[in-house]
């Protein structure tokens, strides 16, 4: 069922592994683009006419508006199943302990008497917070997105996630209700392309905000691609994707169990076994055909298996497999082997590092206390997950007085002259009666 890539014995530039040779979705966000060019334009001229429009074309749904009204958003809670609200208040308890702790305070280093630069973190001042609601819903990502919001300090939250036709227009009842949980009664109906496009222009009901975060499928990532300028974007998180870096030590019911697990986001998720041992490469792809045959979503979890995206990578060693799940980046890595602690430390590039056989992608996507919103195709090797970081901007407060100018006067002009900036020593000059100072 999994494609097979042997990398054994593979030549290879000095321990440079070829991304090319790594299993990896055609997953062409350029092509999305030009799909959604006209969606944002549209949005951004017609703004709530437009939104109505696409919730009848792509959710196949007729709405009236686009705002949520509260009320909605309170039912939503006093209808709420009591196991599913206590899973929700576990969740936001243990993503709120971690997030906590990102939290940055400002500090001031003084560069020489009379002369100091300060680091103020200041949040965003309004989010726009995607939740993803095509083919499965995300009440999880409801956490994922707020609670580092609201730990960053952001003042002005909106949430906006797809009509859902069985639910009468509106989100999804448990992402509504994880909103009145956690406090958010700015919420809309909007998915796609068309509720990045409202955040960014904003319309007639939403006030445009200055950042959007949260993942999404492909259209999501097109439209943050685009639009990214306008508004500032967290990664783009995009079709899920995990990979394993296993030995054969690890259990082949485990690895398959959570291959799977991940492949049931979408037909495009990516689900990669990175291992030594063909042994256990065997048993897993046993595995995989009795779990998948006997699993809910099977015609999703089978697209996503055998597309190309999705394999079985053998390696020479964990050595190998090291370099291999780095050039990779993945978006959630497991650990799978010997010694995980002491492998999970050396790698560089992934989203999120799941150690040993108790640490699964599912407790992260919903109650490790981590955050499950991950950059995805790679990006892992220049991005982060969102975190409290993602919602704050860092300002230099520069505070010099006469003599720390003084002090090194000498050099700042002759600098904006190497740069043939005259101008700008000029202005240094000025404050000294155009004598300058001999730099120290
Ligand atoms: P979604 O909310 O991202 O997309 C649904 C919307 O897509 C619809 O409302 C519609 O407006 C738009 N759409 C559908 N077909 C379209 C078309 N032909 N043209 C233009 N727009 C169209 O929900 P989804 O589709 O279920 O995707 C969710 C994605 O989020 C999955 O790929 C999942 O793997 C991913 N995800 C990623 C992370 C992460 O951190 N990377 C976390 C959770 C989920």
């Amino acid at each position: 069922m999994l494609n097979r890539i042997d990398l054994r014995d593979a030549p290879s530039s000095q321990g440079v592994i070829d991304r090319d040779l790594l299993p990896r979705a055609e997953l062409d966000v350029e092509a999305a683009l030009e799909k959604v060019r006209p969606i944002c334009e549209d949005v951004r001229h017609r703004g709530t006419a437009a939104l109505i429009e696409y919730a009848r074309r792509f959710d196949r749904v007729e709405i009236e508006r686009v705002r949520v009204p509260v009320a909605d958003i309170r039912a939503a809670l006093d209808t709420l199943d009591p196991a599913v609200r206590a899973a929700l208040q576990e969740s936001i308890r243990r993503a709120r302990l971690v997030h906590r702790d990102q939290r940055r305070t400002d500090s001031t280093v003084r560069v020489v008497p009379g002369g100091t630069v300060t680091e103020r973190w200041v949040p965003v001042e309004r989010v726009g917070l995607y939740v993803p609601g095509g083919q499965a819903v995300y009440p999880s990502s409801v956490v994922m997105n707020v609670v580092p919001a609201q730990e960053a300090g952001v003042g002005s939250l909106a949430l906006s996630s797809p009509p859902q036709r069985e639910h009468g227009g509106l989100p999804h009842p448990t992402i509504l209700a994880a909103c009145a949980l956690l406090g958010v009664d700015e919420v809309y109906a909007a998915g796609g392309a068309q509720a990045i496009a409202m955040f960014a222009y904003g319309t007639d009901e939403c006030r445009p905000a200055q950042l959007v975060t949260g993942p999404g499928n492909v259209y999501v990532a097109a439209a943050k691609r685009l639009l990214k300028g306008r508004i500032g974007i967290d990664a783009e998180a995009g079709p899920t994707e995990i990979a394993i870096l296993a030995d054969d030590g690890a259990e082949p019911r485990h690895v398959a169990a959570d291959l799977i697990s991940q492949a049931e986001h979408d037909e495009l998720a990516a689900a990669v076994l990175v291992t030594d041992s063909p042994r256990l490469a065997a048993a897993v792809e046993a595995e995989v055909r009795t779990q998948v045959a006997a699993t809910k979503h099977q015609e999703r979890v089978t697209a996503a298996l055998t597309g190309r995206q999705s394999g079985i990578v053998l390696v020479d060693d964990i050595e190998h497999g090291l370099a291999v799940v780095d050039a990779y980046a993945a978006e959630h890595l497991e650990i799978l082997t010997r010694d995980a602690a002491t492998v999970a430390a050396r790698v560089r590039n992934a989203g999120a590092v799941f150690v040993g056989p108790y640490a699964p992608v599912s407790l992260g996507d919903y109650a490790a206390g981590s955050n499950h919103v991950l950059p995805t195709g790679g990006c892992a090797c220049h991005s982060s997950g969102l975190s409290v970081q993602s919602f704050l901007r860092g300002i230099h407060v520069v505070d010099y007085d006469r003599a720390a100018l003084a002090e090194v006067a000498g050099h700042v002009v002759t600098l904006a002259e190497a740069e043939d900036l005259p101008a700008h020593g000029a202005a240094v000059k000025a404050r000294f009666d155009w004598k300058v100072p001999d730099s120290k």
